[in-house]
Protein backbone atom coordinates (compact mmCIF):
# COMPACT_ATOMS: atom_id res chain seq x y z
CA UNK A 1 0.00 0.00 0.00
CA UNK A 2 2.44 2.53 1.06
CA UNK A 3 4.27 1.13 -2.19
CA UNK A 4 2.02 2.25 -4.03
CA UNK A 5 1.56 5.21 -2.68
CA UNK A 6 5.14 6.72 -3.11
CA UNK A 7 5.04 4.83 -7.20
CA UNK A 8 1.71 6.88 -7.19
CA UNK A 9 3.40 10.65 -6.42
CA UNK A 10 6.79 10.04 -8.48
CA UNK A 11 5.06 9.14 -11.84
CA UNK A 12 2.65 12.44 -11.14
CA UNK A 13 5.65 14.21 -10.82
CA UNK A 14 7.26 12.87 -13.80
CA UNK A 15 3.82 13.40 -15.75
CA UNK A 16 3.73 16.83 -14.93
CA UNK A 17 7.43 17.76 -15.41
CA UNK A 18 7.08 16.50 -18.92
CA UNK A 19 4.13 18.31 -19.46
CA UNK A 20 5.51 21.40 -18.55
CA UNK A 21 8.34 20.35 -20.88
CA UNK A 22 6.08 19.44 -23.62
CA UNK A 23 4.40 23.22 -23.89
CA UNK A 24 8.24 25.11 -23.30
CA UNK A 25 9.68 23.25 -26.48
CA UNK A 26 6.33 23.54 -28.53
CA UNK A 27 6.66 27.00 -28.35
CA UNK A 28 10.31 27.41 -28.45
CA UNK A 29 10.51 25.22 -31.69
CA UNK A 30 7.95 27.36 -32.90
CA UNK A 31 10.11 30.17 -32.73
CA UNK A 32 12.96 28.49 -34.15
CA UNK A 33 10.39 27.55 -37.03
CA UNK A 34 9.73 31.13 -37.69
CA UNK A 35 13.16 32.29 -37.67
CA UNK A 36 13.29 30.14 -40.28
CA UNK A 37 10.39 30.86 -42.15
CA UNK A 38 11.85 34.33 -42.17
CA UNK A 39 14.86 34.00 -43.56
CA UNK A 40 13.89 31.51 -46.19
CA UNK A 41 11.13 34.47 -46.88
CA UNK A 42 14.15 37.23 -47.36
CA UNK A 43 16.16 35.00 -49.70
CA UNK A 44 12.59 34.54 -51.70
CA UNK A 45 12.17 38.36 -51.88
CA UNK A 46 15.61 38.77 -52.67
CA UNK A 47 15.49 36.11 -55.87
CA UNK A 48 12.92 38.58 -56.90
CA UNK A 49 13.86 41.41 -56.64
CA UNK A 50 17.61 40.70 -58.35
CA UNK A 51 14.82 39.03 -60.84
CA UNK A 52 12.96 42.52 -61.69
CA UNK A 53 15.57 45.01 -61.72
CA UNK A 54 19.60 45.42 -60.66
CA UNK A 55 20.44 46.75 -57.42
CA UNK A 56 21.29 50.37 -57.84
CA UNK A 57 21.71 51.91 -54.43
CA UNK A 58 21.59 55.44 -55.23
CA UNK A 59 21.90 58.57 -52.78
CA UNK A 60 18.44 58.60 -51.21
CA UNK A 61 18.77 54.69 -50.39
CA UNK A 62 22.61 55.91 -48.85
CA UNK A 63 20.83 58.59 -46.44
CA UNK A 64 17.76 56.53 -45.48
CA UNK A 65 21.03 53.69 -44.48
CA UNK A 66 22.67 56.32 -42.66
CA UNK A 67 19.35 57.97 -40.45
CA UNK A 68 18.25 54.68 -39.88
CA UNK A 69 21.99 53.87 -37.80
CA UNK A 70 22.44 57.44 -36.64
CA UNK A 71 23.32 57.21 -32.88
CA UNK A 72 24.12 60.68 -32.01
CA UNK A 73 26.84 63.12 -32.29
CA UNK A 74 27.25 62.20 -36.19
CA UNK A 75 28.38 58.82 -35.06
CA UNK A 76 27.07 56.22 -36.91
CA UNK A 77 26.90 52.55 -36.17
CA UNK A 78 27.20 51.20 -39.74
CA UNK A 79 26.07 47.84 -39.60
CA UNK A 80 28.96 45.22 -41.77
CA UNK A 81 27.25 43.80 -44.51
CA UNK A 82 26.34 40.07 -43.59
CA UNK A 83 27.35 37.63 -46.51
CA UNK A 84 25.18 34.92 -47.10
CA UNK A 85 26.86 32.41 -45.27
CA UNK A 86 27.55 34.39 -42.24
CA UNK A 87 23.26 35.05 -42.18
CA UNK A 88 22.94 31.06 -42.49
CA UNK A 89 25.66 30.23 -39.94
CA UNK A 90 24.10 32.79 -37.30
CA UNK A 91 20.28 31.02 -37.71
CA UNK A 92 21.93 27.93 -37.08
CA UNK A 93 24.22 28.66 -34.35
CA UNK A 94 20.90 30.37 -32.62
CA UNK A 95 18.57 27.23 -33.34
CA UNK A 96 21.79 24.82 -32.27
CA UNK A 97 21.94 27.19 -28.77
CA UNK A 98 17.99 27.50 -28.36
CA UNK A 99 17.86 23.76 -28.74
CA UNK A 100 20.81 23.12 -26.15
CA UNK A 101 19.70 25.01 -23.73
CA UNK A 102 16.35 22.92 -23.31
CA UNK A 103 18.66 20.45 -21.47
CA UNK A 104 19.51 23.06 -19.24
CA UNK A 105 15.85 24.27 -18.83
CA UNK A 106 14.24 23.69 -15.11
CA UNK A 107 11.46 21.64 -16.74
CA UNK A 108 14.35 18.99 -18.32
CA UNK A 109 16.12 19.18 -14.92
CA UNK A 110 12.87 17.89 -13.16
CA UNK A 111 12.36 15.26 -15.54
CA UNK A 112 15.80 13.67 -15.11
CA UNK A 113 15.14 14.07 -11.27
CA UNK A 114 11.76 12.13 -11.43
CA UNK A 115 13.47 9.35 -13.38
CA UNK A 116 16.46 9.23 -11.07
CA UNK A 117 13.89 9.27 -8.29
CA UNK A 118 11.88 6.53 -9.54
CA UNK A 119 15.39 4.25 -10.20
CA UNK A 120 16.50 4.73 -7.14
CA UNK A 121 13.77 3.92 -4.59
CA UNK A 122 14.10 0.33 -3.52
CA UNK A 123 10.30 -1.32 -3.23
CA UNK A 124 9.55 -1.52 0.50
CA UNK A 125 9.39 -6.07 0.40
CA UNK A 126 13.14 -5.23 -1.20
CA UNK A 127 14.35 -3.40 2.12
CA UNK A 128 12.64 -5.61 4.17
CA UNK A 129 14.00 -9.07 2.90
CA UNK A 130 17.42 -7.69 1.84
CA UNK A 131 18.31 -7.08 5.94
CA UNK A 132 17.37 -11.24 6.28
CA UNK A 133 19.43 -12.35 3.40
CA UNK A 134 23.11 -13.58 4.24
CA UNK A 135 25.29 -11.16 3.73
CA UNK A 136 27.47 -13.58 1.76
CA UNK A 137 25.87 -14.46 -0.64
CA UNK A 138 24.91 -10.92 -2.51
CA UNK A 139 27.70 -9.00 -1.40
CA UNK A 140 30.57 -11.04 -2.37
CA UNK A 141 29.48 -9.87 -6.37
CA UNK A 142 28.35 -6.66 -7.06
CA UNK A 143 25.91 -8.75 -9.89
CA UNK A 144 24.76 -11.97 -7.94
CA UNK A 145 25.40 -15.31 -10.45
CA UNK A 146 24.83 -18.72 -9.88
CA UNK A 147 27.27 -21.31 -9.96
CA UNK A 148 26.10 -22.44 -12.78
CA UNK A 149 27.40 -21.13 -16.78
CA UNK A 150 24.81 -20.69 -19.68
CA UNK A 151 25.23 -23.58 -21.74
CA UNK A 152 24.84 -21.39 -25.13
CA UNK A 153 27.49 -17.94 -24.32
CA UNK A 154 29.55 -19.97 -21.60
CA UNK A 155 28.93 -17.06 -19.40
CA UNK A 156 27.12 -16.87 -15.41
CA UNK A 157 23.94 -16.71 -14.90
CA UNK A 158 22.75 -13.29 -13.72
CA UNK A 159 18.68 -13.37 -14.32
CA UNK A 160 16.15 -16.23 -14.55
CA UNK A 161 13.35 -16.37 -16.40
CA UNK A 162 10.13 -16.78 -14.51
CA UNK A 163 7.75 -15.88 -17.23
CA UNK A 164 4.92 -18.98 -17.37
CA UNK A 165 4.48 -18.23 -21.03
CA UNK A 166 7.70 -18.24 -21.93
CA UNK A 167 9.59 -21.48 -21.38
CA UNK A 168 11.12 -21.73 -24.31
CA UNK A 169 13.68 -19.12 -23.83
CA UNK A 170 15.40 -21.24 -21.47
CA UNK A 171 14.98 -20.24 -17.68
CA UNK A 172 18.88 -19.44 -16.78
CA UNK A 173 20.19 -16.59 -18.48
CA UNK A 174 23.80 -15.10 -19.11
CA UNK A 175 23.97 -11.55 -19.86
CA UNK A 176 24.30 -12.50 -23.54
CA UNK A 177 20.78 -14.28 -23.53
CA UNK A 178 19.61 -11.23 -21.52
CA UNK A 179 20.26 -8.77 -24.43
CA UNK A 180 18.96 -11.86 -27.33
CA UNK A 181 15.49 -12.35 -25.47
CA UNK A 182 12.80 -9.69 -25.69
CA UNK A 183 11.11 -11.09 -22.11
CA UNK A 184 11.17 -9.86 -19.11
CA UNK A 185 13.54 -11.39 -16.88
CA UNK A 186 14.03 -11.20 -13.14
CA UNK A 187 17.31 -10.72 -11.20
CA UNK A 188 18.60 -13.46 -8.55
CA UNK A 189 18.27 -10.76 -5.76
CA UNK A 190 14.61 -10.46 -6.89
CA UNK A 191 13.99 -13.88 -7.46
CA UNK A 192 15.29 -14.52 -3.97
CA UNK A 193 13.19 -12.37 -2.57
CA UNK A 194 9.90 -14.19 -4.40
CA UNK A 195 11.14 -17.04 -2.97
CA UNK A 196 11.27 -16.15 0.82
CA UNK A 197 8.13 -14.47 -0.20
CA UNK A 198 6.42 -17.58 -1.58
CA UNK A 199 7.78 -19.80 1.53
CA UNK A 200 6.13 -17.39 4.16
CA UNK A 201 2.52 -17.85 1.85
CA UNK A 202 3.11 -21.36 1.61
CA UNK A 203 3.56 -21.84 5.10
CA UNK A 204 0.66 -19.93 6.13
CA UNK A 205 -1.04 -21.84 3.68
CA UNK A 206 -0.25 -25.19 4.62
CA UNK A 207 -0.76 -24.31 8.53
CA UNK A 208 -3.99 -22.73 8.29
CA UNK A 209 -4.83 -26.38 5.95
CA UNK A 210 -3.02 -28.27 8.78
CA UNK A 211 -4.67 -26.52 11.69
CA UNK A 212 -8.07 -27.32 10.16
CA UNK A 213 -7.50 -30.63 9.60
CA UNK A 214 -6.04 -31.38 12.92
CA UNK A 215 -9.73 -29.70 13.99
CA UNK A 216 -11.42 -32.03 12.10
CA UNK A 217 -9.59 -35.47 12.62
CA UNK A 218 -10.14 -34.73 16.61
CA UNK A 219 -13.79 -34.68 16.22
CA UNK A 220 -14.37 -37.31 13.66
CA UNK A 221 -12.00 -39.47 16.70
CA UNK A 222 -14.14 -37.71 19.32
CA UNK A 223 -17.33 -39.10 17.58
CA UNK A 224 -16.23 -42.63 16.65
CA UNK A 225 -14.23 -43.19 20.19
CA UNK A 226 -18.35 -42.11 21.77
CA UNK A 227 -19.70 -44.78 19.20
CA UNK A 228 -16.88 -47.25 20.00
CA UNK A 229 -18.03 -46.32 24.10
CA UNK A 230 -21.69 -46.74 23.08
CA UNK A 231 -20.78 -49.99 21.56
CA UNK A 232 -18.18 -51.26 24.63
CA UNK A 233 -20.86 -50.32 27.32
CA UNK A 234 -23.98 -51.91 25.14
CA UNK A 235 -21.83 -55.25 24.02
CA UNK A 236 -20.41 -56.39 27.16
CA UNK A 237 -24.06 -55.27 29.09
CA UNK A 238 -25.62 -57.27 26.46
CA UNK A 239 -22.82 -60.35 27.51
CA UNK A 240 -23.44 -59.70 30.99
CA UNK A 241 -27.33 -60.37 31.05
CA UNK A 242 -26.67 -63.65 28.98
CA UNK A 243 -24.47 -65.19 31.34
CA UNK A 244 -27.28 -64.08 34.02
CA UNK A 245 -29.76 -65.79 31.73
CA UNK A 246 -27.79 -68.56 30.96
CA UNK A 247 -27.22 -68.85 34.65
CA UNK A 248 -31.12 -68.80 35.26
CA UNK A 249 -31.58 -71.38 33.34
CA UNK A 250 -32.89 -74.82 34.95
CA UNK A 251 -31.92 -73.55 38.27
CA UNK A 252 -35.25 -74.85 39.93
CA UNK A 253 -34.83 -78.16 38.22
CA UNK A 254 -31.23 -77.93 39.33
CA UNK A 255 -31.77 -77.17 43.05
CA UNK A 256 -34.55 -79.92 43.27
CA UNK A 257 -32.27 -82.50 41.83
CA UNK A 258 -29.54 -81.54 44.29
CA UNK A 259 -31.97 -82.15 46.99
CA UNK A 260 -32.93 -85.70 45.20
CA UNK A 261 -29.32 -87.03 46.48
CA UNK A 262 -31.00 -87.35 49.89
CA UNK A 263 -32.55 -90.43 51.62
CA UNK A 264 -36.38 -89.59 51.98
CA UNK A 265 -36.19 -89.35 55.25
CA UNK A 266 -34.20 -86.73 54.84
CA UNK A 267 -36.40 -84.50 52.98
CA UNK A 268 -38.32 -81.36 54.80
CA UNK A 269 -42.45 -81.94 54.32
CA UNK A 270 -42.50 -79.55 51.39
CA UNK A 271 -39.73 -81.63 49.47
CA UNK A 272 -41.71 -84.76 50.04
CA UNK A 273 -44.75 -83.26 48.87
CA UNK A 274 -43.18 -82.22 45.20
CA UNK A 275 -41.26 -85.46 45.04
CA UNK A 276 -44.71 -87.59 45.56
CA UNK A 277 -46.39 -85.24 42.90
CA UNK A 278 -43.45 -86.11 40.61
CA UNK A 279 -43.38 -89.73 41.05
CA UNK A 280 -47.61 -89.95 40.83
CA UNK A 281 -47.12 -88.29 37.25
CA UNK A 282 -47.91 -91.10 34.66
CA UNK A 283 -45.04 -89.07 32.49
CA UNK A 284 -42.64 -88.49 35.11
CA UNK A 285 -40.15 -86.37 32.70
CA UNK A 286 -43.53 -83.94 32.24
CA UNK A 287 -42.09 -81.79 35.40
CA UNK A 288 -38.59 -81.14 33.65
CA UNK A 289 -39.98 -80.35 30.27
CA UNK A 290 -42.46 -78.07 31.45
CA UNK A 291 -39.22 -76.32 33.03
CA UNK A 292 -36.82 -76.40 30.29
CA UNK A 293 -40.10 -75.41 28.04
CA UNK A 294 -40.78 -72.31 30.18
CA UNK A 295 -36.97 -71.64 30.46
CA UNK A 296 -37.06 -71.74 26.45
CA UNK A 297 -39.52 -69.28 26.00
CA UNK A 298 -37.92 -66.54 28.88
CA UNK A 299 -35.17 -67.19 26.50
CA UNK A 300 -37.02 -66.31 23.40
CA UNK A 301 -38.06 -62.95 25.31
CA UNK A 302 -34.43 -62.73 26.28
CA UNK A 303 -33.32 -62.86 22.68
CA UNK A 304 -35.68 -60.77 21.48
CA UNK A 305 -34.47 -57.71 24.05
CA UNK A 306 -30.96 -58.47 22.87
CA UNK A 307 -31.77 -58.32 19.35
CA UNK A 308 -33.56 -55.30 19.86
CA UNK A 309 -30.71 -53.74 21.90
CA UNK A 310 -28.20 -54.56 18.49
CA UNK A 311 -31.12 -52.31 16.59
CA UNK A 312 -30.80 -49.75 18.56
CA UNK A 313 -26.80 -49.74 18.05
CA UNK A 314 -27.15 -49.89 14.25
CA UNK A 315 -28.97 -46.54 15.17
CA UNK A 316 -26.11 -45.18 16.86
CA UNK A 317 -23.73 -45.97 13.91
CA UNK A 318 -26.49 -45.03 11.54
CA UNK A 319 -26.42 -41.32 14.28
CA UNK A 320 -22.10 -41.55 13.81
CA UNK A 321 -22.12 -41.58 10.13
CA UNK A 322 -24.25 -38.77 10.27
CA UNK A 323 -22.03 -36.95 12.43
CA UNK A 324 -19.47 -37.85 10.19
CA UNK A 325 -20.97 -36.10 7.67
CA UNK A 326 -22.31 -33.05 9.47
CA UNK A 327 -18.37 -32.30 10.40
CA UNK A 328 -17.54 -33.14 6.70
CA UNK A 329 -20.22 -30.52 5.69
CA UNK A 330 -18.99 -27.62 8.38
CA UNK A 331 -15.49 -28.43 7.08
CA UNK A 332 -16.60 -27.43 3.83
CA UNK A 333 -18.61 -24.34 5.47
CA UNK A 334 -15.83 -22.93 7.30
CA UNK A 335 -13.51 -23.36 3.81
CA UNK A 336 -16.11 -21.34 1.45
CA UNK A 337 -16.53 -18.80 4.46
CA UNK A 338 -12.82 -18.40 4.41
CA UNK A 339 -13.32 -17.74 0.74
CA UNK A 340 -16.62 -15.82 0.89
CA UNK A 341 -17.93 -13.69 3.69
CA UNK A 342 -21.14 -12.97 2.66
CA UNK A 343 -22.21 -16.72 2.82
CA UNK A 344 -22.04 -16.45 7.01
CA UNK A 345 -25.87 -17.08 7.51
CA UNK A 346 -27.26 -17.65 10.93
CA UNK A 347 -29.20 -21.13 10.99
CA UNK A 348 -31.94 -21.61 13.42
CA UNK A 349 -31.36 -24.60 15.76
CA UNK A 350 -34.73 -26.14 14.25
CA UNK A 351 -33.58 -26.06 10.79
CA UNK A 352 -30.46 -27.80 11.71
CA UNK A 353 -32.57 -30.26 13.58
CA UNK A 354 -34.27 -30.94 10.56
CA UNK A 355 -31.24 -30.89 8.08
CA UNK A 356 -29.75 -34.00 10.41
CA UNK A 357 -32.82 -36.38 10.45
CA UNK A 358 -33.17 -35.17 6.73
CA UNK A 359 -29.42 -36.79 6.91
CA UNK A 360 -30.77 -39.81 8.61
CA UNK A 361 -33.60 -40.31 6.69
CA UNK A 362 -30.69 -40.57 3.48
CA UNK A 363 -28.79 -42.68 5.47
CA UNK A 364 -31.98 -45.04 5.79
CA UNK A 365 -32.64 -45.23 2.32
CA UNK A 366 -29.08 -46.45 1.70
CA UNK A 367 -30.50 -49.15 3.89
CA UNK A 368 -33.29 -50.05 2.07
CA UNK A 369 -31.44 -49.47 -1.21
CA UNK A 370 -29.41 -52.24 0.16
CA UNK A 371 -32.09 -54.17 0.80
CA UNK A 372 -33.20 -53.42 -2.29
CA UNK A 373 -30.29 -55.26 -3.92
CA UNK A 374 -29.62 -57.92 -1.53
CA UNK A 375 -33.37 -58.97 -2.68
CA UNK A 376 -32.40 -59.27 -6.35
CA UNK A 377 -29.10 -61.27 -5.39
CA UNK A 378 -31.25 -63.73 -2.89
CA UNK A 379 -34.02 -63.93 -5.62
CA UNK A 380 -30.72 -64.65 -8.13
CA UNK A 381 -29.62 -67.39 -6.06
CA UNK A 382 -33.26 -68.78 -5.70
CA UNK A 383 -33.74 -69.51 -9.08
CA UNK A 384 -30.59 -70.84 -8.91
CA UNK A 385 -31.28 -73.66 -6.70
CA UNK A 386 -34.78 -74.15 -8.65
CA UNK A 387 -32.79 -74.35 -11.56
CA UNK A 388 -30.73 -77.13 -10.10
CA UNK A 389 -33.55 -78.83 -8.85
CA UNK A 390 -32.22 -78.53 -4.96
CA UNK A 391 -35.40 -76.83 -3.44
CA UNK A 392 -37.86 -78.95 -5.00
CA UNK A 393 -35.71 -81.78 -3.42
CA UNK A 394 -35.84 -80.75 0.07
CA UNK A 395 -39.53 -79.60 -0.31
CA UNK A 396 -40.76 -82.94 -0.96
CA UNK A 397 -38.84 -84.78 1.59
CA UNK A 398 -40.07 -82.44 4.01
CA UNK A 399 -43.94 -83.66 2.67
CA UNK A 400 -42.71 -87.32 3.29
CA UNK A 401 -40.71 -86.53 6.69
CA UNK A 402 -43.07 -85.10 8.90
CA UNK A 403 -41.55 -84.47 12.35
CA UNK A 404 -41.98 -81.01 14.29
CA UNK A 405 -38.36 -80.25 13.98
CA UNK A 406 -36.93 -81.80 11.08
CA UNK A 407 -34.28 -79.71 9.40
CA UNK A 408 -35.92 -79.90 6.36
CA UNK A 409 -39.06 -77.97 8.33
CA UNK A 410 -36.73 -75.42 9.45
CA UNK A 411 -35.95 -75.40 6.28
CA UNK A 412 -39.52 -74.84 4.46
CA UNK A 413 -40.17 -72.37 7.39
CA UNK A 414 -36.79 -70.16 6.10
CA UNK A 415 -38.15 -69.88 2.94
CA UNK A 416 -41.65 -69.30 3.37
CA UNK A 417 -40.12 -66.36 5.72
CA UNK A 418 -37.96 -65.16 2.22
CA UNK A 419 -40.81 -65.41 0.25
CA UNK A 420 -42.96 -63.31 2.37
CA UNK A 421 -39.83 -61.17 2.59
CA UNK A 422 -39.54 -60.66 -1.00
CA UNK A 423 -43.15 -60.17 -1.15
CA UNK A 424 -43.00 -57.44 0.43
CA UNK A 425 -39.85 -55.54 -0.77
CA UNK A 426 -41.63 -56.18 -4.02
CA UNK A 427 -44.75 -53.86 -3.08
CA UNK A 428 -42.14 -51.33 -1.74
CA UNK A 429 -40.12 -51.41 -5.06
CA UNK A 430 -43.05 -51.33 -7.17
CA UNK A 431 -44.64 -48.41 -5.42
CA UNK A 432 -41.92 -46.65 -6.92
CA UNK A 433 -42.00 -48.36 -10.38
CA UNK A 434 -45.67 -47.67 -10.16
CA UNK A 435 -45.00 -43.92 -9.76
CA UNK A 436 -43.05 -44.17 -12.65
CA UNK A 437 -45.70 -45.71 -14.74
CA UNK A 438 -48.44 -43.61 -13.82
CA UNK A 439 -46.60 -40.67 -14.67
CA UNK A 440 -45.62 -41.82 -17.75
CA UNK A 441 -49.55 -42.42 -18.49
CA UNK A 442 -50.23 -39.03 -17.32
CA UNK A 443 -47.75 -37.72 -20.25
CA UNK A 444 -49.25 -40.26 -22.75
CA UNK A 445 -52.32 -38.84 -22.05
CA UNK A 446 -51.31 -35.14 -22.11
CA UNK A 447 -49.08 -35.89 -25.74
CA UNK A 448 -52.51 -37.57 -27.04
CA UNK A 449 -54.58 -34.45 -25.84
CA UNK A 450 -52.42 -32.33 -27.71
CA UNK A 451 -52.30 -34.47 -30.94
CA UNK A 452 -55.99 -34.50 -30.53
CA UNK A 453 -56.41 -30.45 -30.53
CA UNK A 454 -54.27 -30.12 -33.23
CA UNK A 455 -56.17 -32.48 -35.14
CA UNK A 456 -59.19 -30.15 -34.10
CA UNK A 457 -57.87 -27.26 -35.13
CA UNK A 458 -56.83 -28.40 -38.60
CA UNK A 459 -60.22 -29.65 -39.46
ZN1 LIG B 1 23.54 -17.12 -22.32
Amino acid sequence: MEENVLRLTNLKQLSSSIKQFKIQIKSELGKLLQLIDQQMEQIQIEIETKESKLEIKNYDEEIQILSKNHIGNFNYNIPKPQTYKEKDLALIQLIQESIESQSKSQNFIQIMESINLIRSSESINQQASINQIPTKEFDQHKTPCLNQICNKHNKEIIMININYNEPKFGRLACVECIQENPIQYVSLKEANNMWNTFIGQSEDLISKHNCRREQMFKQVIEEIKQLKDNYNHSLSEMLSSIDEQFAKNNQEIQDFLKQENKQIFELDEKSVEMMIDLLSQQDKNKHILQQQDKQDRLDQLFYQNVKSKLETLIKHDLLCKQQLMVILQEQQNTKNIGNNVQTDIKISPEINEFMSKCQLQEQYLKIFTESANFKKELQKEASQLEQNGVLQQYIVLEEKNDTEDSKCNIFKQKYKQYEINTEKMRKLIEDDENEKQLMLIKKQKEDLKIKIDGKKLLS
